[in-house]
């Protein structure tokens, strides 16, 4: 019986996520429906231009706020006592400043937990203002205009929480940020403790929950979004591989990675083997069939964190982290020993191959590593084609720096 009923509900909930999936903007697949979940595993350049998109936000609205915070002073100036508003004035100066500060300090970098850490700060001066103006608002007694104005103070925390629907983030990382906002409510309703009326407090959490949980849906509808535009900006149309421009920002980007933990980088140039024929006797439509059939090879074959991409018409750069150069060699042995799909007259699609490493090339340019790459590409082409290369004496075979698999 409880078998049955959990194989239902399983059943339903796989119904469910199948719907749910199918109706993602830019039909994300599986792999990219996970990204709105978590942070966890989602493509570097997809996070670095999250991280860019959140501090430009970040400081829009920061600079919005530094504007108009002290500016509402007149409002107060108007409705409360003098105490009051000489003490909310000074409040407001010191959130200004900090928000002024917000905005010089932080740049975007593309780095996401410095992203992350100047939302929490955008998030957290208005945190800070409204638990202790709460404080004082509370112990004077307010009438008429003044106590109208005085209640609007208690919207802040759900201002806040709906503005964070402007983010583009996972479900896990807006709970991250709900879970504070909540909390500082509830101890700004704790503090008061004597005037607390339960009922009146359960509902206005409850309203809060629902704004949190609407503000997290339109994140992740503009993280989704977002998901498939990047794929669109990033991905050769052809193939479906990485694109050349995406390639400079990958390499720039682990690069980077490399030289400060000056941890192995390898790159590998892979040209098509006398390409130009394939076109010339067949069409072109053939040449783009064969195109792509060599990226799905290379792509199936190749290592997780491994990424391809397509550097110019026929010739392909893999990206390889963490690899020093005779494994980068290994893995293009067992990746082009089958050929890269086949030629339209049936024989094997073969490659020359030219690979370098930081490491062991002694280089901390990326640029500089894409051209000894792509010299031993040509060095591959003139020892014969149709084998890999790693060093740079010119004929490969003989010192053991190039090898060359049995031609088909
Ligand atoms: P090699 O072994 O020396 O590399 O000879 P190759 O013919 O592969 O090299 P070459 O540079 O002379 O020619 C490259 C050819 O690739 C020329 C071009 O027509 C073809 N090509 C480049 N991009 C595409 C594409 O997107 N589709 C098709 N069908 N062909 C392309
Ligand atoms: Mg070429
Ligand atoms: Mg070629």
């Amino acid at each position: 019986m409880l078998r049955s009923t959990l194989s239902l509900m399983h059943r339903i909930a796989h119904i469910i996520w199948h719907r749910l999936t199918g109706l993602m903007p830019g039909e994300l697949d599986a792999n990219e429906v996970l990204w709105l979940i978590s942070p966890h595993q989602q493509s570097p350049l997809l996070a670095r231009r999250r991280a860019m998109v959140i501090v430009n936000r970040v400081r829009l609205f920061a600079f919005l706020f530094a504007v108009l915070t002290p500016l509402w002073s007149i409002v107060d100036y108007v409705v409360f006592p003098f105490p009051l508003w000489f003490f909310l004035a000074g409040m407001r100066l010191v959130a200004a400043a900090a928000f002024a500060t917000l905005v010089i300090c932080y740049k975007p970098s593309g780095n996401l937990l410095n992203a992350y850490r100047a939302m929490a700060l955008l998030f957290a001066i208005p945190t800070v203002f409204y638990v202790v103006s709460h404080q004082v608002l509370t112990s004077f007694e307010l009438t008429g205009m003044s106590a109208a104005i005085g209640a609007g103070y208690a919207f802040l925390p759900f201002v806040l929480l709906a503005g964070l629907s402007i983010f583009p983030l996972t479900f896990l990382e807006n709970l991250a940020f709900v879970a504070p906002m909540l909390l500082a409510q509830l101890l700004a309703q704790i503090l008061s403790w004597g005037q607390l009326n339960w009922p009146s407090f359960a509902g206005a959490f409850w309203l809060m929950a629902l704004i949190a949980g609407v503000a997290n849906l339109a994140g992740m509808s503009q993280l989704a979004f977002m998901v498939a535009l990047v794929r669109q900006a990033i991905r050769d149309p052809l193939t479906g591989v990485h694109s050349r421009r995406s390639a400079e920002e990958i390499l720039e980007l682990y690069g980077g990675v490399a030289n400060r933990a000056d941890a192995p980088l390898a790159v590998a140039f892979i040209d098509l083997d006398h390409f130009k024929s394939i076109n010339d006797r067949h069409g072109h439509d053939e040449g783009d069939k064969a195109l792509r059939r060599a990226a799905k090879a290379i792509s199936e074959s190749m290592r997780r964190g491994d990424i391809l991409t397509r550097w110019g018409g026929e010739e392909f750069l893999l990206i390889m982290p963490n690899t020093r150069l005779t494994e980068a060699r290994a893995a293009l042995e067992r990746l082009t020993g089958q050929g890269l799909g086949r030629r339209p007259d049936g024989t094997l699609l073969t490659a020359s191959v030219g690979i370098a490493e930081r490491v062991d090339d002694h280089t901390s340019h990326w640029e500089e590593l894409i051209e000894i790459a792509d010299r031993r590409m040509y060095t591959a082409k003139h020892a014969g084609r149709n084998r890999i290369v790693i060093g740079d004496a010119v004929d490969g075979a003989t010192d053991g720096a190039g090898s060359a698999p049995q031609p088909a």
